[in-house]
């Protein structure tokens, strides 16, 4: 890399940064992978990406180095960040760091204060304990599309096929999937084995990519949570039974008749144009 910058592992030993669980903290070293995850996120001349869990700064330094008009990096740990700030000098006006909750954040407001024009992207290695409820707050952004053009994030493969799975892969449809491929259109890129982590996880990791859809299948978000909610939770049972733990919804027969599904489905069978069709009536119904 032609950025001078010390290797990954001096940065780490010189900033005491062992790894805590407690923050999902699996560092990468590897130039060939972060540049890897790096260009599955480009071209980025433009763009402004937002990565989130920095860390010591792998991935920052690759999503640099491959030309990223700006990263804005949100990082927790306060460790991280005299390392973050070396990168920021050698890359001048091109990092913004910022020290905080990336949960806690209002991620529209927060990306308008910053964005000068250019599409804004999501690249990260994201901390395990936390990254499907990141997922869901991006992908519950009201109004469709969103202030990002794609997401590009590494989760656990497990997780990973939760976000890509469809009624074909019975055993990981759920909520996850419906949310991810009603608004995006989702796909797996390459897998990432234990070994490739500082410390090693004990599960392989898989980088996902989401694109959101211009104009998904017409239905409230709020509505679709609390029914897919209702009807995996009860993955097993049919809906007629299932659904009955929808607020407001004693008798779910007439809610699945309005969206055309047969009482006796189970969650696992429904797609996405049948999960939206029972959240458009459950709307009408408007009980939630
Ligand atoms: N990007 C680095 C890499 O690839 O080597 C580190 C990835 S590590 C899996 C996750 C990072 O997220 C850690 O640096 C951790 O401190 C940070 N983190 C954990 N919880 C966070 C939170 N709530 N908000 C912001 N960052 C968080």
């Amino acid at each position: 890399m032609s950025d001078n910058l010390p290797p990954l592992r001096e940065v780490v030993a010189l900033h005491g940064l062992n790894a805590k669980k407690s923050l999902g903290q699996n560092f990468l070293f590897d130039l060939n992978l972060t540049g890897k995850i790096a260009r599955a996120a480009g071209p980025l001349e433009e763009a402004i990406v937002l990565e989130i869990g920095p860390g010591p700064g792998g991935l920052t330094r690759a999503l640099l180095a491959q030309g990223a008009k700006k990263v804005i990096a949100v990082e927790r740990d306060e460790r991280c960040l005299a390392a973050l700030e070396e990168i920021a000098s050698a890359y001048p006006g091109r990092l913004e760091i910022f020290p905080g909750d990336a949960l806690a954040l209002d991620y529209p407001a927060f990306v308008a204060a910053r964005a000068d024009g250019g599409p804004i992207r999501i690249c990260a290695n994201l901390p395990y304990n936390i990254g499907t409820q990141l997922l869901t707050t991006w992908l519950t952004l009201d109004p469709w599309p969103p202030f990002y053009d794609r997401l590009v994030l590494m989760f656990q493969r497990e997780v990973a096929q939760r976000i890509v799975a469809t009624p074909r892969e019975r055993a990981d449809y759920g909520r996850l999937g419906v949310l991810a491929n009603w608004r995006c259109a989702t796909r797996i890129l390459f897998d990432v084995p234990p070994s490739a982590f500082t410390p090693p996880p004990k599960i392989t990791s898989s980088v996902v990519e989401l694109r959101p859809r211009p104009a998904p299948i017409a239905c409230e978000v709020k509505a679709l949570e609390t029914l897919t909610l209702a009807a995996f939770g009860q993955r097993r049972k049919m809906l007629r039974q299932a659904l009955k733990s929808l607020p407001g919804t004693s008798d779910p027969a007439p809610l699945l008749q309005e969206a055309g599904i047969e009482p006796t489905r189970r969650a696992e069978e429904i797609d996405i144009e049948g999960f939206c069709a029972l959240a458009r009536a459950f709307s009408r119904k408007g009980a939630y």
